[in-house]
């Protein structure tokens, strides 16, 4: 074969040898440009080779570069020689090329790209004769000076700009288009010295030697901090390696019938589908991205180049064809020849990815799930929460961290107590939760009760009062998730505790509620007296008065969600927490028990007893301890109370309404079959008590959430009729982590050393996790066929777990109301992936 060597593995693969499908070896940018060069044949794209990733990681392991990659090398440059009709370093009509780097994914911190290698004292004039274009040939020289030793030496930028506008300012001129022959040659010579200056040596004449050091200037760069730094972060190994692109100059300097840019197939931003642009007359690529001159828009093109401009539509239109997707391209013109340098789908943001999915298919150019598959599902996200209204300008007071889509005003509140009692009162409130009374930025001092805004967008932090606006569902992104519902397998559902969650819910599609968190009832002001007069209780029957006072506000609760559902499924997940959570902290009791004392108050009493009650209940480890099924074993009176509001409430609801609510009632944290066992009985008796029929008016379930919850499943599902997993308790106790304590922390720590890729509480742990949903689905499933089976943690609105729920055969996932919109066409992807 062509560029293989008599013995050993293939490091040098020419343009004309690869494809896109090999971009595990040839690195995304030297797959899709072998790619072009098959579809849109070799004269619209510069030939050249591609040395594979292969040789960067034996480069990185041996630190040196492997046997024979030199020999290899040399046989395609005499190939590629050949075929231009021109050698590297020819003193009469030299070939130039570029260097490019190119991971299997872009990424930021690889060694920029170095023009026109090739050139030196000789061989500059012969460009200069053979193109009968002195300037050109001196600023090309230039520029591969400047670029060679910045990019491969590590000549500093900030010193070549200097000498840059040292010289203009001396010549009077502003741009660099303005230098003249004499100029460009003056500065070859200054970064000649600058060259020497930091590397202390000569700056390289022999071009296979200037080809040779920025080969390996490459490979070392896999290894810089910043691009380490980029991996880590967006969790690409270390092992990959990236590829070198060498490939024969194409000029886009050359004059006013010469340019460069890059070019959409469709419109960026709004995926619309005129191709959008930017490019610059007379200008090497990398003057259109370093935004040393002002661009212009790529319509304009059609007006200076005509020819050009038209033969780049149909070219974008070609490529879009070929791989079924938007494209971001990078073109050059040489006096008025177009040639294609680069191609890759477009990264585009939400509204774009939505249009084009729903154009290419009223186009022809893909079918629907081809369409939804091209899509990534969890940017949409920004579509739906409010944001600040774009026409308004706010001052930045800080910026943070761009952390989630969309925006939120609200009071300062720093405490969570504090934060639920504002949010009662109908204020909105931004709760930061510190120990401290005021928050400084510079010289501003924030109290408690300041207004401020939070664009998560972008991170700003502002006092300004900006105006937020809700985003429109448009036409095509309704498009997209009802093909998104015809595509997929999975249902999905929300996690809502309040009509209005639930409402927005249904409104962006839920087809049901997974999990509704009763604890959070009765945390709001007017019930918190009432849940702690229950806790305190001394006796049962003191107990279930309190009981008692709670139970119109649990019922009214209830009734408001089975209203907002219309019939669709309510998982209500009978009391979770710990009691202690609805006391005072006990240090707070113990002061104001001692202030009662020291000034002998009427209150004393109620406070010694609310302080040893507080005691009772402290626990260690609270996360492990009185909660769930256990509370409900310990008083089975609150499930009681909880089941009766249920069924009172579904009662009032069908007699208002005419349509029955579908309820699921829900145990959690069960360890043994026993637990359930018993608590269904009292479940179903309280019920039968109100006239209500298991099976018929309600179902009864649980929460999967613990490891031996997960291998006894089949025990506990002959007395569940349903499971949900909850993936957030499961993943603390099947890996022992304590979330609060390991989030910031640990986590962080172990994401830095590559223990993990991400935190598993953002993304199911498959692994370990995983099998514990799989094994308990299965023999859950054994014991009980018709087991309905459904996922409630917060990995029910992440894509990627998403994607294992669908194959792990899990009936639905139910995620947060913004979420839903996400998970729909996650759950569409995972259909379509699995076909
Ligand atoms: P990046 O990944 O930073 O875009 P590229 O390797 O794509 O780096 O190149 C940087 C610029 O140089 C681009 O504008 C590209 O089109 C241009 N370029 C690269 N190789 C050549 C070449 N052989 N001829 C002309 N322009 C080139
Ligand atoms: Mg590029
Ligand atoms: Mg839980």
């Amino acid at each position: 074969m062509e560029g293989s060597t008599a013995v050993g593995t293939q490091y040098v693969y020419d343009f004309s040898e690869g494809s896109a499908d090999m971009r595990e070896l040839l690195g995304g940018k030297g797959a899709n440009v072998a790619e072009m060069t098959r579809i849109l044949g070799a004269e619209r794209v510069p030939a050249g080779f591609t040395i594979t990733t292969e040789a960067c990681v034996q480069y990185m392991r041996d630190g040196a570069e492997p046997d024979g990659l030199d020999a290899q090398v040399d046989q395609a440059l005499a190939r590629l020689e050949e075929r231009a009709g021109k050698r590297l370093g020819d003193p009469d009509d030299p070939l130039l090329v570029s260097v490019r780097s190119g991971a299997r994914e872009s990424m930021p911190g690889m060694l920029d790209t170095v023009l026109n290698l090739g050139l030196n004292n000789d061989s500059v004039r012969g460009l200069a004769r053979a193109t009968g274009n002195e300037r050109f040939a001196w600023d090309s020289y230039r520029r591969f000076v400047q670029m060679f030793g910045n990019v491969v030496r590590g000549v500093p930028g900030e010193r070549i700009e200097e000498e840059i506008a040292g010289l203009k300012a001396r010549r009077g001129v502003e741009l660099d288009t303005d230098l003249r022959v004499e100029d460009l040659r003056e500065l070859v010579t200054t970064f000649g010295s600058l060259y020497r200056e930091q590397t202390g040596e000569d700056f390289p004449q022999e071009p296979r030697e200037q080809l040779r050091q920025a080969i390996r200037a490459v490979f070392d760069s896999w290894n810089g901090e910043r691009a380490v730094q980029y991996r880590r972060l967006n969790r690409i190994p270390d092992e990959w390696g990236t590829a070198v692109n060498v490939q024969q100059m194409v000029f886009g300097n050359k004059g006013e019938t010469s340019g460069s840019g890059v070019a959409f197939s469709r419109d960026e931003v709004t995926g619309a589908a005129e191709p959008s642009g930017d490019f610059l007359v007379n200008a090497q690529g990398e003057d259109v991205v370093s935004g040393v001159r002002n661009t212009q828009e790529l319509a304009e093109l059609a007006r200076v180049m005509p020819d050009a401009h038209a033969e780049l539509l149909e070219i974008l239109r070609t490529l879009e064809r070929h791989y079924g997707d938007m494209q971001d391209t990078e073109f050059t013109i040489e006096d008025g020849r177009l040639y294609l340098l680069q191609t890759r789908s477009a990264k585009r943001p939400a509204q774009a990815a939505v249009r084009f999915a729903v154009d290419a298919v009223e186009e022809g150019l893909l079918d629907k799930a081809q369409a939804v598959a091209t899509i990534d599902a969890a940017s949409l996200e920004a579509l739906l929460h409010p944001t600040f209204d774009p026409d308004v300008d706010y001052k930045v007071l800080s910026k943070g961290v761009a952390a989630s889509p969309g925006a939120a005003k609200g009071e300062i509140v720093f405490r969570a107590g504090d934060a639920v009692a504002a949010a009662e009162e109908g204020r909105e409130v931004i709760d930061i939760d510190l120990a401290e009374g005021t928050l400084r930025v510079g010289d501003t001092v924030l109290h408690a009760g300041d207004r401020i805004a939070i664009n998560g967008t972008t991170g700003d932090v502002t006092v300004d009062e900006v105006p937020l606006i809700d985003p429109e569902m448009t036409e095509q992104f309704r498009t997209v998730l009802r093909w998104s519902d015809d595509l997929r397998r999975l249902g999905v559902r929300t996690n809502a505790d309040t009509p209005g969650d639930a409402r927005r819910a249904r409104d962006f599609g839920a087809e049901g509620i997974g999990l509704c968190r009763t604890e959070h009832m009765f945390m709001a002001a007017d019930r918190q007296p009432k849940m702690r007069a229950m806790i305190m209780a001394g006796t049962e029957e003191e107990r279930r008065a309190a009981l008692n006072k709670l139970l119109p506000h649990q019922q009214e609760d209830f009734e408001g969600l089975f209203e907002a559902m219309e019939g669709l499924p309510v998982t209500i997940r009978l009391l979770d927490p710990p009691l202690h959570e609805f006391l005072p902290h006990h240090h707070e009791v113990k002061q104001e028990v001692e202030r009662a004392r020291i000034e002998q108050a009427d209150d004393l009493p109620e406070l010694e007893r609310t302080l040893e009650r507080v005691s009772q209940l402290a626990e260690t480890n609270p996360m492990l301890g009185t909660r769930g099924a256990r509370l409900g074993i310990l008083y089975p009176e609150i499930f009681e109370m909880q089941v009766v509001a249920v069924v009172r409430a579904a009662r009032a609801v069908r007699e208002r309404t005419g349509q029955a609510p579908h309820v699921e009632i829900m145990v959690p944290l069960i360890d043994y079959e026993q637990e359930l066992e018993f608590l269904r009985g009292r479940i179903v008796a309280a019920a039968a008590r109100e006239g209500a029929r298991e099976g018929e008016d309600f179902t009864v379930g649980t929460m999967i959430e613990l490891p031996r919850a997960c291998f006894v499943a089949d025990r506990i599902a002959r007395h569940a009729d349903f499971f949900s997993f909850g993936t957030n308790d499961l993943t603390q106790t099947a890996l022992g982590f304590s979330r609060d304590d390991i989030e910031g922390k640990i986590l962080a720590k172990y994401i830095d050393r590559r223990i993990l890729d991400r935190s598993p509480f953002e993304t199911i742990d498959r692994p370990g996790v995983g099998w514990l949903v799989r094994l308990a689905a299965w023999v859950g499933r054994e014991a009980r066929p018709d087991l309905k089976l459904g996922i409630c943690g917060e990995h029910g609105g992440d894509p990627d777990s998403i994607q294992f729920f669908s194959d792990a055969g899990l009936d639905y996932v139910s995620c947060s109301p913004y979420r839903v919109p996400v998970a729909r066409v996650a759950a569409a992807q995972a259909a379509i992936r699995a076909e």
